[in-house]
């Protein structure tokens, strides 16, 4: 086949990227291009199209890092090159893998940070997956040893991130989502009781319950889990899913109690790339003592002429997301990720009030105490002429972007509205997405006669 050379092509730059070949007609969609292109023209064409998507700094529902430091930036790129794999071609990227895992023990309070065992992933996907998985071996080897099945394993847990009905079912366990009682904001202590059973590997608890950004009470758990013990010799783990909370809490909730502090917690998972402020790309696992991974799992790989362990789903995996992830370690330290936190948490506060202060809106979690988020319901959806999922459709005419959904089971008939605060949702900006929502409401309100669009189904607009 024939290659064009793209040196030998006229520059469409200098002629114009819109009155190029490339640019007169559409991108090229179904079939591998044949010719080679511009690369000024294929850019700025490809630019385009990605400014459809919607505006990142809008987006009111995602927990993931929208907004990254000149600085982070500029490692991210000079790291470009770099497999964090090949951990003796990038030992110094290795090393600095190992300083972020000691240092989130630390944070963490694990019981020796020096010698903590945990690695980098690229989300809390995969690092719940790990965690998950080293539950299930140490689970197969008691009943092994003790000379009991061990064909039948379950996880139990609250309201979870769909990673772990991922992990269930690519790994074979069963997941016992124990369902919201009434008022609840994720899984309670009573509830633990009536599905612990000796073929539990563990428990999850969510240190910012992705539904409703409230935290569940990892200490209170474990304390029923110790009841439990006493009276049946069940020895369950707890394994916490603190993919957000695990970068909030120590640092603005210092005195709760819900990291290795609790003997009954085994790992931590986090997601770097959520409030841990790091680009898109980084989670950690965290194991309280190297012992709790068992050996099986474990791979080694050369390193300075060493074998250094390595336990992930991924091969190969950019080096330069655990670089940047060091970079804001070192860069705000605690002092700069509790101002950061705080003030997420005290405009989350305020949008709270605000939204509160509305009329139509029943706060589910204020913000306070908890993830810097809110979450909401309509009062009285039967007599509001419009939906959540309308107010979010109308929201969206200003770029607002907002999850609007269902709670889990059993309070699926309460479809909730979440709003998550991060670095770059600051409180101007907030002040100005609270102007955009009033007029929203009042609109919606006014207009009975003319129905609005609608996703979630129909819509009575009686008074
Ligand atoms: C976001 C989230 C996950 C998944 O994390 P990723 O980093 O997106 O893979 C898992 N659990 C909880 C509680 C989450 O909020």
């Amino acid at each position: 086949m024939t290659v064009t050379n793209p040196a030998q092509e006229p520059s469409s730059a200098s002629n114009g990227v819109y009155t190029s070949s490339l640019g007169r007609a559409a991108l090229p969609r179904d079939r591998f291009p044949v010719p080679s292109a511009d690369p000024e023209a294929v850019y700025q064409l490809i630019h385009d199209e990605v400014e459809l998507d919607g505006n990142s700094s809008q987006n009111l529902a995602t927990f993931c890092t929208t907004w990254s430091e000149p600085l982070a930036r500029a490692l991210m790129g000079e790291s470009l090159g770099k497999n964090m794999i090949d951990k003796d071609e990038y030992p110094q990227t290795a090393e600095i893998e190992q300083r972020c895992v000691r240092m989130l023990s630390d944070l963490w309070h694990g019981p020796d940070p020096e010698h903590a065992l945990g690695c980098s992933t690229t989300g809390s996907s995969e690092a719940c997956m790990l965690g998950g998985l080293a539950m299930k071996w140490r689970w197969r080897k008691a009943r092994q040893a003790a000379g009991r099945p061990a064909d039948r394993p379950n996880i139990v847990c609250g309201p979870v991130q769909i990673c772990w009905k991922k992990f269930a079912r690519y790994f074979d366990v069963e997941l016992r989502e124990v369902p919201l009682l009434p008022g609840a904001t994720g899984l309670r202590p009573e509830q633990l009781r009536a599905h612990v059973d000796e073929n539990t590997i563990g428990v999850v608890a969510i240190l910012g319950v992705t539904f409703t950004c409230d935290y569940e009470p990892v200490a209170a758990l474990a304390a029923e889990l110790d009841a439990i013990q006493a009276e049946t010799g069940l020895d369950v783990p707890i394994h916490v899913d603190a993919a957000s909370g695990g970068f909030i809490a120590p640092f603005v909730q210092p005195d709760l109690v819900w990291d290795f502090r609790v003997p009954r917690v085994v790992s931590v998972n986090a997601s770097g790339h959520k409030y841990g402020l790091a680009p898109l790309g980084v989670g950690w696992v965290v194991w309280r003592e190297p012992e709790l991974l068992p050996e099986e799992l474990v791979f080694y790989v050369d390193y300075l002429g060493g074998n250094m362990p390595t336990f992930a789903l991924n091969f190969s995996r950019p080096g330069g997301e655990i670089i940047a992830q060091y970079y804001l370690f070192l860069r705000l330290g605690r002092e700069g990720y509790r101002q950061t936190q705080q003030s997420c948490l005290d405009t989350a506060a305020h949008l709270g009030e605000q939204i509160a202060a509305m009329g139509p809106f029943t706060l589910l979690y204020d913000g306070r105490g908890a993830l810097p988020g809110i979450s909401y319901t309509l009062t009285d959806p039967g007599s509001t002429p419009y939906t959540l999922y309308d107010l979010s459709a109308k929201l969206r005419e200003r770029g607002w972007q907002i999850a609007a959904y269902p709670l889990p089971a059993d309070r699926q008939d309460t479809v909730v509205h979440r709003i998550l605060v991060r670095r770059e949702i600051s409180y101007d900006k907030a002040s100005l997405f609270l102007d955009d929502m009033r007029r929203a409401v009042t609109q919606l309100s006014g207009a009975v006669a003319a129905p609005a669009p609608s996703t979630a189904g129909p819509v009575s607009f009686h008074h």
